[in-house]
């Protein structure tokens, strides 16, 4: 019988999920499927209990129901340390998770600035949220020592250090220039410039000439921030780098073999982004 996996989410028609692990399904020659699911948050406590009776071996969890798949399953010590879980698996009939968007944001900037962590010893992170805390734990885990973190609502920043630890630093805008000036990795893990709304605002004339830029939104597939820092002439990483990197990780829990992302999935993916 097919192997069947989903994505949960809410909404979740727009999730690139289904082609992504589709071109896998395909490049692997696999007996699977994989599909949206459309579950409202009242309703994901019942969808998950039923994921093998489904038909399901797993599923992603996409927003808003990462926190809830935490408290639903049995995290591992990375889901659990981030508060928050994507991928979630079947095994002996126990619902297991982990978080697989740490490795798909480290993965990207390995990918697209490679070395990125030989003098990375400062970063400065906007956002708070659910993707800030992947991108603030993939940063200690590879080492950086000092994460400034900038947030609208700045007791959310305090959260994180409280999370992760005092190498986490709240920051307000009256510190932002000088934690800027030293910043080996600047990050948007926040929403800013998705979908059109304001792109983040912050002056790039300051960092380091060898500072990588980092955003964790893909729509659009370029940011005005990740713009000027092409411009500016630093290295950057995408939201849809991210996005596929966190993407084996799951495919490998659901059908037991690790897929690549290679550029034809990468421009596979990118057409839809940009409607083609
Ligand atoms: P979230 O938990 O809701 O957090 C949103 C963050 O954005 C918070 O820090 C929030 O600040 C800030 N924010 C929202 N609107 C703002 C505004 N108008 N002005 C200033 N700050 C604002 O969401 P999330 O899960 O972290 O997602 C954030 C982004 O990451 C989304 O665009 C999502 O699509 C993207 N994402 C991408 C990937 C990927 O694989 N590429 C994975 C996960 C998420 P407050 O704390 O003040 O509300």
């Amino acid at each position: 019988m097919a192997k069947k996996a989903c994505v949960m989410g809410w909404p979740v028609k727009h999730s690139r999920a289904p082609i992504i692990h589709g071109y896998w399904i395909e490049k692997h020659g696999l007996d699977a499927t994989f599909e949206h699911a459309e579950v409202r948050p009242e309703d994901f406590p019942a969808f998950l209990a039923e994921l093998g009776t489904r038909g399901f071996v797993g599923g992603s969890a996409t927003m808003p129901h990462k926190e809830m798949a935490l408290a639903l399953t049995e995290p591992d010590e990375r889901a659990t340390a981030i508060g928050a879980a994507n991928v979630i698996w079947l095994d002996n009939g126990k619902l297991r998770s982990t978080n697989s968007d740490v490795a798909g944001f480290v993965a990207a900037l390995d990918e697209s600035a490679p070395g990125w962590d030989r003098n990375a010893d400062k970063a400065v992170v906007f956002g708070a949220g659910g993707a800030a805390r992947s991108v603030v734990y993939g940063l200690l885990e590879r080492g950086v020592e000092r994460i400034h973190v900038h947030n609208r609502t700045p007791a959310k920043a305090q959260a994180l250090r409280e999370r992760f630890g005092a190498n986490v630093v709240p920051t307000d805008d009256a510190q932002l220039d000088t934690a800027m000036s030293r910043a080996a990795l600047v990050i948007n893990a926040a929403s800013f410039g998705m979908h059109g709304t304001p792109d983040l605002d912050v002056d790039l004339t300051t960092v380091r000439d060898d500072a990588v830029v980092a955003d964790v939104v893909y729509v659009p597939l370029e940011t005005g921030l990740l713009r000027r820092a092409r411009a500016r002439g630093l290295r950057v990483s995408d939201g849809l780098g991210m996005l596929l990197h966190q993407g084996p990780g799951c495919f490998e829990k659901w059908f037991g073999v690790r897929p690549v992302v290679t550029r034809e999935l990468r421009e596979r993916v990118e057409r839809t982004l940009r409607g083609g």
